[in-house]
């Protein structure tokens, strides 16, 4: 059990933001409202991910490491219509197989919360605390048991860059929730959970990005846009200007992608990637996502006609307003 959950592992966890990604969409399937992330090293030596969402009961603890092990519905449709973001109760037991894990959680029907201790995969312990409701995961030396894929880890600092450029997304995703955000002990972001996206993207890039905005509000066939488009800080030859989200989640789609940039490029001839924060609402039956976990890739059924959607939506705001 303990190899394949390694060999498993391998498939999921990259790096320490693989391991965020991971537990920060539990808490956000938990319904938590706030969610912490702290790093030291670039989550080398410690991740912990705080949140105050449903928890875990007792007697679930240990089954919720086991592989394929999940809590959540899922049928064909969930998987190929991402409607949740997890992946099939593959993430506790591979975290747990290449690292150190503590969990703290407490659902609010139970009078104590459970620490619960797991490393490379076996038991440690598992005892009865006072805390809070929510959750919290500590997850300690990562690949601390798998020389070979501790060697592919970069510095501290570009894994926490990774972590924090993650975070960005998760919280451009999900103004409702408080996201917070320490690197070594530092606090860098601190959303306030409001649920006005503008109010998050000026909490991440100011006053230069947020006073070029044009606001994005449309739907037709089964598709809705809504969030801002505008003139990006800098002008980068690449893309990271541009976030999008499907159902909730950060994807990649070079249908996407190429609507936004054709729909910008007769208005400015300075940049060719614009700002952008949209979010799509597509019936899941017109997608296809990818199978492999870690992948980002989204395909459509109808491709034109998302694209004509996307491209014509953008223009006609553009063409409005000069930015
Ligand atoms: P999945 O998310 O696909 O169900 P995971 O391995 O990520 O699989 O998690 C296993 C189970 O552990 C979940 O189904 C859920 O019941 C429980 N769980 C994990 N993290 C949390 C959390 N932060 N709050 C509440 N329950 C959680
Ligand atoms: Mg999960």
């Amino acid at each position: 059990q303990v190899t394949i959950d390694k060999i498993a592992a391998g498939e999921v966890i990259e790096r320490p933001a693989s391991i965020v990604k991971e537990l920060v969409e539990n808490a956000i399937d938990a319904k938590a409202t706030a969610i912490t992330v702290e790093i030291k090293d670039g989550g080398i030596s410690l991740i912990r991910i705080a949140d105050n969402g449903c928890g875990i009961p007792k007697e679930e603890v240990p089954l919720a490491f086991l592989r394929h092990s999940t809590s959540k519905i899922r049928s064909v449709e969930d998987l190929t219509g991402i409607a949740s973001l997890g992946f099939r109760g593959e993430a506790l037991s591979s975290i747990a197989a290449i690292a150190q894990v503590e969990l703290r959680t407490k659902v609010k029907e139970a009078d104590a919360g459970i620490q619960y201790r797991i490393e490379g995969g076996s038991e440690k312990s598992l005892e009865e605390i006072g805390m809070p409701d929510g959750t919290t995961f500590f997850v300690r030396q990562i690949f601390f048991n798998t020389p070979a894929r501790r060697k592919f880890l970069k510095t501290p600092m570009t894994e926490a860059s990774h972590v924090s450029e993650l975070i960005t997304r998760l919280a451009l995703s999900h103004p409702e929730i408080s996201f917070q955000f320490l690197t070594n002990g530092q606090p860098k972001l601190h959303t306030s959970g409001n649920g006005r996206l503008k109010d998050v993207i000026y909490h991440i890039y100011g006053r230069d990005i947020t006073g070029n905005l044009l606001e994005i509000n449309a739907k037709a066939n089964g598709v809705a846009i809504r969030g801002y488009i505008g003139k990006p800080l800098i002008s980068r030859g690449n893309r990271n200007y541009e976030n999008y989200y499907i159902n909730g989640r950060y994807v990649k789609s070079s249908i996407i992608a190429k609507a936004i940039e054709d729909a910008y490029k007769g208005f400015t001839m300075q940049h060719k990637y614009p700002f952008t924060v949209l979010h799509f609402t597509i019936d899941g039956t017109d997608l296809d996502v990818n199978v492999h976990p870690t992948k980002m890739e989204v395909r459509f059924s109808k491709q034109q006609e998302v694209y004509n959607f996307i491209y014509n939506t953008l223009k006609d705001a553009l063409s409005e307003k000069e930015l």
